[in-house]
């Protein structure tokens, strides 16, 4: 039976090129694993994909009586929703630890590093499996969105080496130009329904009993928001009426710049007050510096939940 290897909800790159590579790497080693996915690609991921000649993984979304891999996360609102019935085999991730619970042994890849995809290099390692040029191509790309180009307060050196390794058995040269590339995909934001934009990298997290959803846009100028801004901070507001969460947030992040401003709809007023020392005028406030929501963000939120 072969397990299938699965990133989180609402994928991103490291989820998508994790599931491949790791999938690749234990049918290496006679453990039969199928990548799937549990969402539609992201232009970004897609661009990665086709530049290394990838297909995208199997669409699948019930695990029930499967054996399961998980690939950049540990929490149960952005697993299948099923996977209570499935058996987890290991978990590979870079994040806090979650709430998914196992009645089985386990194997566990967990570090703090700046991605998935960096872990899944050390388990080459670990395996002694050579990688393929192509899935070391996408393997450096899904780091390369992770840390922002290595900007990220997330990005450690484990995930420089490991690029400038998978760089060079990628054969490319200029792995920054590439990542660029990305990050101006990425900020093609124009003509796209403010909806498909508010979900596009979007998680939900329990935070002491409150469901708190945190959407991130990370571009290169956050000019390419000045025209769909109103139409953004309406369509988070129309988010948080259809659903029971306490708080949505968006964080429009200026990678050039390296700071986010954060559009806030949310039950408490004192929101951001309370997490960041930073009052929400008008329903926006500015953070200086923040790149990422796993380290800049959440935690901060979760302080202010305890
Ligand atoms: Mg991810
Ligand atoms: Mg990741
Ligand atoms: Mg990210």
């Amino acid at each position: 039976m072969s397990m299938y290897v699965v990133g989180h909800k609402i994928p991103d790159s490291d989820s998508i090129c994790g599931a491949i590579a790791l999938a690749y790497l234990k049918n290496q080693i006679d453990e039969p694993a199928i990548a799937a996915r549990l969402g539609e690609l992201s232009p970004e991921t897609a661009f990665i994909l086709e530049r290394f000649g990838f297909e995208a993984p199997l669409f699948k979304e019930s695990y029930a009586g499967e054996e399961v891999y998980i690939v950049d996360h540990s929490e149960l609102t952005q697993a299948p929703d099923d996977i209570a019935k499935a058996t987890i085999v290991g978990i590979v991730d870079h994040h806090k630890l979650g709430d998914l619970t196992t009645s089985t042994p386990l194997e566990c890849w967990i570090r703090p590093v700046g991605c998935s995809n960096t872990i899944i290099k050390m388990m080459y390692d670990f395996y002694k499996v050579d990688i393929p040029a192509n899935i070391a191509g996408i393997m450096m790309c899904a780091i390369l969105s992770d840390t922002v180009i290595f900007k990220s307060p997330t990005c450690t050196t484990a995930d420089i080496r490991c690029v400038e390794a998978l760089a060079e058995i990628a054969g490319i040269e200029d792995f920054k130009a590439l990542g660029m590339e990305m990050f101006k995909v990425k900020s093609a934001v124009e003509g796209t329904p403010a909806r498909v934009l508010v979900m596009r990298d979007f998680k939900d997290f329990n935070m002491n009993g409150n469901l708190i959803g945190i959407g991130q846009l990370e571009v290169i100028d956050l000019a390419v928001f000045d025209s769909i801004k109103a139409d953004l901070e309406a369509d988070i507001k129309a988010l948080k009426a259809e659903g029971k969460r306490h708080s949505v947030l968006l964080l429009l992040t200026d990678i050039m710049k390296e700071g986010s401003e954060m559009l806030v709809i949310s039950d408490d007023s004192e929101l951001t007050q309370k997490a960041f020392g930073k009052a929400t005028v008008d329903g926006k406030v500015w953070l200086d510096g923040v790149l990422s929501r796993k380290k800049q963000v959440v935690p901060q939120l979760q302080k202010a939940f305890a």
